[in-house]
């Protein structure tokens, strides 16, 4: 069995062959590679091809993928049984490392994926304010939940989509989306409707146009005028977090949100994300607040034990200096091969995480973005696939480095990067 019948396969099954459109390579062209297997940065797909992997499940596998520890953590719980539907002390353990990473949070509910923490995070910034309108930014992604289906980023950017079908337009009305980093329009929009708005949600660095760092004043604006009309400031660092640095943008910049998402990294590539933030808040959740959220599989053991052991051994900071360290030697590499070949190429990045942008300008927002030459980075995509580095499908994702990436793999990065561009 080789990816491509594999894929044949798959589309009378499943819908586009895929279980999340990205994965289709839909705006890459070509053949899906099928996984059978991944260690360290190493993907094996079912030809046998191996890959050096900078996708790690979409950022989530910043250990490297089958960690041993993380793997030891999932073994030996399954042993005790997969699901209980009833608390377990490791839940608790978990929402302590959280809060340890977080200070603005006090209480943390876990979730099975980042859409649904996001979705009750929305939900509970209404109950809390009884307003109805949010605040979001073109080109952040925060889940496919029906209000933030409005301008988003990640897959409906790759595939041109105008929101989504099946979206009502009344629920669509509630949102509203403005130009990422552009203080102005924001500031406008919230001094008009100042008592409709129940949160502004956004990526605190933005990851799902490609990494797009903030202004900075850009958040402090967020910040203040939030504060200002009592509305909630969401950060969406289902991405950021654990990623930039342990305690995510909130920590790089300095700035408190009054409630986090987390997902990806925080669940140790199990299916887990959380949602948290100041016990006054966060206790409007059911069962002792009006706000009702639940799930039969949150909180799930195999995934809490994934989490602690990943939350665990991301306490070393040591790990964010290597990350950080490695991510811009191979950065910098990139960038001298590109003028070696007189590439236009912007690469921008926040710690271990970094776009290549065919473009002769920095972009700073959506609109930009969309006019970068997604044309040339499929090739550049294929270019790599075919020697064996595996880049996001989509010349608007994140790359994502591990602390699995070993020197003498970067170096064949740089070497196959040489040929591709
Ligand atoms: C991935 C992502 C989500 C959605 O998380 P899922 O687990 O895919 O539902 C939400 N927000 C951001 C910023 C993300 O990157």
């Amino acid at each position: 069995m080789n990816s491509e019948s594999l894929f044949k396969s798959a589309k009378k099954h499943i819908p586009g062959g895929v279980n999340s459109p990205v994965r289709a390579f839909g705006s890459v062209g070509g053949i899906p590679r099928f996984i059978k297997q991944a260690e360290g940065a190493t993907l094996t797909d079912a030809d046998g091809k191996k890959y050096i992997d900078y996708v790690m499940s979409w950022g989530a596998m910043i250990l490297g993928h089958a960690p041993g520890g993380v793997v030891k953590a999932i073994i030996d719980s399954v042993v005790r049984g997969t699901s209980y539907g009833a608390p377990t002390a490791g839940e608790i353990r978990l929402a302590e490392l959280i809060k340890k990473a977080f200070p603005s949070i006090e209480k943390v509910r876990l979730v099975s994926s980042g859409t649904e923490a996001v979705m009750t995070a929305v939900r509970l910034a209404r109950g809390v304010t009884g307003r109805k309108k949010i605040i979001k930014f073109d080109g952040c992604y925060h889940g496919h939940s029906d209000s933030l289906l409005v301008k988003p980023g990640s897959g409906v950017a790759t595939f041109g989509l105008p929101g989504s079908a099946g979206v009502p337009k009344e629920i669509a009305g509630l949102t509203i989306s403005l130009p990422y980093n552009d203080i102005a329009a924001f500031e406008r929009v919230i001094r008009t409707e100042e008592k409709d708005i129940a949160c502004v949600i956004v990526e605190p660095i933005a990851a799902n146009m490609g990494v797009i760092p903030p202004r900075e004043a850009f958040l402090w604006a967020l910040r203040k005028w939030t504060k200002k009309y009592g509305a909630l400031l969401i950060f969406d660092e289902v991405i950021s977090g654990y990623r930039v640095t342990r305690g995510g943008a909130q920590e790089l910049y300095g700035i408190e949100p009054d409630l986090t998402t987390l997902g990806k990294i925080v669940g140790g590539g199990m299916p887990l994300a959380a949602l948290g933030g100041p016990a006054k808040i966060m206790d409007y959740l059911a069962p002792d607040g009006p706000v009702y959220q639940a799930g039969t599989l949150s909180g799930n053991p195999l995934a809490v034990q994934a989490g602690i052991s990943t939350l665990e051994t991301l306490q070393d900071k040591n790990i964010y200096i290597g990350l950080r360290e490695k991510s811009q030697h191979l950065i910098e590499r990139i960038k001298m091969i590109a003028r070696k070949k007189k590439r236009d190429i912007q690469i921008q990045s926040v710690g271990s995480m970094f776009t290549v942008f065919f473009s002769s300008k920095p972009v700073e927002n959506f609109a930009q973005v969309k006019k970068t030459d997604s044309k040339a980075y499929a090739r550049f995509f294929h270019n790599l696939l075919d020697k064996g580095v595996y880049f996001p499908p989509s010349a608007f994702e994140a790359c994502f480095l591990s602390t699995a990436h070993s020197s003498l793999e970067i170096e064949r990065t740089e070497k196959i990067m040489e040929k591709a561009l």
